[in-house]
């Protein structure tokens, strides 16, 4: 193995500079693969790859990864077919982070694994879901899809025999228990943590309304209400002197997104130079990647619009109740017939008890399987 290992290195590094020399013209403050603290069980990198790419295939090959196709972000399936769901929010995501990653000279394997794993512990319906297994579980301690993501990768997949979950880097293990609660999380987190965080809520932001425009839950002169937006508007028209509604509506989504990414990359410019980070062990405990004053509250404004108008929209709201009713439904039956569950799990129950197994099962459901589940387990209780 070994020999194999090192003969495909040097094949590799006969005909490239070898992975790690793609790391020379990262910042002082970037994460490098030489510095990685590694994974609980040592093994060699896949030829071919660093540590962080290595990461994101385990991820990228990974069920749960997968099955993120098929659940929601905002709105659920039935909806129609334009509409993100949390694999294309995921992508999206990984998009502005490395593009943030690469402006700022940090390194972009590690913000692209951080990326693709941040919603992976998303159980079906997203935070609906979420929110009904979490009650749910009370008694066991609830349930989080940031704690469940680390839970999965750290757990539950199964990649090679002799270790749960699928080893990633503890930089990356990190970076997801950052997300969980950032007041316990490590000191001084990683910039390539930090941008994953901004890149997700500009996201989502942004894509959030775009799809509710799509469904009909809102105008774009509802939209035009808000600075941020009404801005970018402005500066569109400037451009375009004779745009269509649809060809607007896209340009104005880049440029809201353009100018948001833009003012993190100058506010995160600015607080290294005052700071004088010039080195990874200079960063401070505070976060760094973050929108300026004046771009933060046009953002907050466009958030609690999207709360009142979007997330608590009757048409969502309806759906909503209809699909925490049928998680609930789902996970009393399997508590109350845990021999419903798939082979394999009985250690599982054994080990965690039953509802935290029947939690992990559901969590990663897709909504059409858990729809599936509900409909037989109904049949079988009638
Ligand atoms: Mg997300």
């Amino acid at each position: 193995m070994d020999t194999l290992y090192s003969q495909a290195t040097s094949e590799w590094l006969a005909v490239a500079d070898g992975p790690l020399a793609a790391e020379a013209h990262l910042a002082p403050y970037a994460m490098r693969c030489e510095l990685s603290a590694g994974r609980v069980h040592a093994e060699p990198p896949e030829a071919l790859n660093n540590c962080y790419q290595d990461d994101r295939d385990r991820i990228v090959r990974s069920a749960a990864f997968r099955r993120l196709s098929a659940k929601t972000q905002v709105f659920m399936g039935e909806t129609g077919d334009y509409h993100r769901t949390r694999l294309t929010h995921t992508m999206e995501v990984a998009l502005a982070a490395r593009t943030l990653g690469r402006a700022l000279r940090l390194n972009e394997d590690l913000i692209e694994v951080l990326a693709l794993a941040h919603d992976l512990g998303h159980p079906p319906f997203g935070h609906s879901g979420e929110a009904t297994l979490n009650a749910c579980l009370a008694a066991e301690g609830g349930f989080c899809h940031n704690r469940h993501g680390l839970r999965l990768v750290e757990e539950l997949e199964l990649r090679r025999p002799g270790y749960p979950g699928l080893n990633l880097t503890r930089e990356v293990l990190q970076g997801q228990a950052f997300r969980i609660d950032k007041t316990v999380a490590p000191a001084r987190p990683l910039l390539e943590v930090q941008v994953v965080e901004a890149a997700d809520s500009i996201t989502y932001d942004t894509h959030d309304a775009d799809d509710a425009l799509e469904l009909g839950l809102l105008e774009l002169g509802d939209l035009l209400t808000l600075p941020l937006w009404r801005e970018a508007a402005t500066r569109v028209r400037r451009r375009y002197a004779n745009i269509a509604d649809r060809p607007l509506r896209q340009a104005i989504l880049a440029e809201v997104l353009r100018v948001q990414l833009t003012d993190v990359l100058r506010q995160t410019h600015a607080a290294l130079a005052e700071l004088q980070v010039d080195a990874l062990d200079q960063l401070p405990d505070t976060t760094l990647v973050e929108a300026s004053l004046a771009v933060a509250e046009q953002k907050a404004e466009l958030e609690a619009f999207l709360f009142q108008r979007v997330y608590r929209h009757p048409r969502v709201l309806a759906q909503r109740a209809r699909f925490q009713q049928q998680v609930a439904d789902v996970f009393a039956a399997l508590v109350r017939r845990p021999g419903e569950l798939p082979a394999g799990f009985g250690s599982r129950v054994a080990h965690d008890g039953v509802r935290r197994t029947v939690g992990d099962y559901i969590a990663g459901m897709t909504d059409r399987f858990l729809i599936a589940q509900h409909t037989r387990l109904c049949d079988l209780a009638t």
